[in-house]
């Protein structure tokens, strides 16, 4: 039944009510009321292409979730204190992804949640408290992942760096300090943790990992060169420390050939950390590590949470993995990817202020500049392409620390038509940035 929302009144409520941080996607915000695969719908009923979110992963109100979760509500919903088969049937399933040594799982409610239990067992595995984290990496928004976010940290009024943390480049080999015509980048970024583990043993310090989200993504959607993983890990673990791969945005099949980032760069972390997707928008994240660092970290307190591992979460989750597999969303994943890249190459080609494009499956970045030898970050033209692009009713991000890069992450259910479309009104978009200069 059509149901009238008075958006002025709606912003004024909102902003009455919270507070001015909860931030909104645009100046003129919108209203979605139903979603339905990759498409959304506003309080006027007007289709939008959802070209950004991450989360709902199989597509918005799949048939499916909403079954499995109704079932699941109606028999019971628990917590972990008694035994029942859904939190073995998704550890199962997560398992059977993944390298076999990382075969204990830990369920939770978010991404910043496992990314907390990360470095609890980081410390607890490693005997060491030091972390070695990318620059403007992002993590969530509890105060441990917080602490090693410098997305978060550096802003104002955040106390910035904890002695704690000791911060390298993000391996960004389009604008950074080792750049693609370098053959040995990936190792002159990963040569950085030896200060940084210099700087730990400096101050008495003993790390306890290295974290990063395996391709940076408020960093700018970087695909870091091929063996630079490989490289920190191997520092890493040579000074005792614990690998973690933040997998929340590339995870679960996004890729295309990579179910997971680490594949790309050839590495086994010793902690897989997951989120967005995995519940298809219902919360729940996971942590998945070795044996030996669980039974470390078993010899602390009971560990529970009242939510993570519910009987509930767990049917869904399974159910988001499930979906991936029987509706080919990885295969799809690829060729879209494919699809959009050759498509964004050849607006790079007519375009001067396309800086650069990449990606991998359906996690893509294309970066605007004012300049293709200074590489001036074009920040108003992305805004004006994101802004326009939600005029022609199609949703994308923005991001980089100068926020001029577009970020392409849609649900991996959309067609060859919505590819289509997506560079189409790109082009006109650009057009019109090349007009305004
Ligand atoms: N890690 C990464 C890489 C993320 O992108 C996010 C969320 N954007 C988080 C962790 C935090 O997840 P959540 O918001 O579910 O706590």
């Amino acid at each position: 039944a059509y149901q009238a929302i008075d958006e002025v009144a709606l912003l004024a409520e909102r902003k009455a009510r919270f507070g001015a941080n909860l931030k909104l996607s645009y100046k003129r915000p919108v209203t979605f009321l139903r979603g339905w695969r990759h498409h959304l719908f506003d309080a006027m009923g007007r289709p939008y292409l959802d070209a950004y979110n991450n989360v709902p992963h199989v597509g918005h109100a799949h048939p499916r979730i909403r079954k499995v979760a109704m079932d699941q509500l109606a028999r019971m919903n628990s917590n972990t204190r008694y035994l029942h088969p859904a939190p073995m049937a998704l550890a199962e399933r997560l398992t059977a992804k993944l390298p076999k040594e990382l075969e204990v799982c830990f369920f939770v409610n978010s991404g910043s949640e496992a990314n907390e239990l990360a470095l609890r067992l980081a410390r607890a595995a490693s005997g060491g408290y030091d972390i070695v984290t990318p620059d403007h990496g992002y993590h969530g928004n509890t105060t441990g992942a917080i602490d090693i976010s410098a997305y978060k940290f550096n802003k104002p009024n955040m106390g910035g760096r904890k002695p704690w943390v000791q911060l390298v480049d993000v391996a960004d080999d389009y604008r950074g300090r080792f750049r693609r015509d370098d053959a040995d980048r990936a190792l002159h970024y990963a040569q950085q943790v030896d200060g940084a583990l210099a700087a730990i043993a400096e101050r008495g310090g003993k790390v306890a990992g290295f974290i990063a989200e395996t391709f940076p993504s408020v960093g700018g959607q970087i695909i870091p060169p091929p063996g630079y993983l490989a490289a920190v890990y191997e520092r890493i673990r040579a000074a005792g420390g614990i690998c973690i791969a933040d997998e929340v945005q590339t995870g679960l099949g996004r890729l295309g050939d990579y179910y997971f980032g680490f594949e790309q760069q050839n590495v086994r972390p010793d902690i897989v950390v997951l989120g967005k997707p995995l519940g298809n928008g219902h919360p729940i994240g996971a942590l998945i590590t070795t044996r030996a660092i669980a039974e470390r970290f078993a010899e602390g307190p009971e560990y529970f949470s009242t939510f993570g591992g519910s009987n509930l979460s767990c049917r869904i989750a399974s159910e988001v993995l499930d979906i991936v597999e029987q509706e080919g969303l990885s295969a799809n994943a690829k060729a879209m990817g494919e699809k959009l890249l050759a498509g964004m190459r050849a607006l790079m080609a007519d375009y001067p202020c396309v800086g650069d494009v990449r990606g991998i499956g359906l996690f893509l970045g294309l970066e605007l500049v004012t300049d293709r030898e200074t590489l001036e970050p074009a920040t108003d033209a992305a805004a004006h392409v994101m802004n326009r692009l939600r005029d022609m009713r199609i949703l994308v991000g923005r991001e980089g620390p100068a926020d001029n890069i577009l970020k392409i992450r849609p649900p991996l259910t959309v067609g060859a038509d919505d590819v289509e479309m997506i560079l189409d009104r790109l082009r006109i978009c650009l057009r019109e940035v090349e007009a305004a200069r």
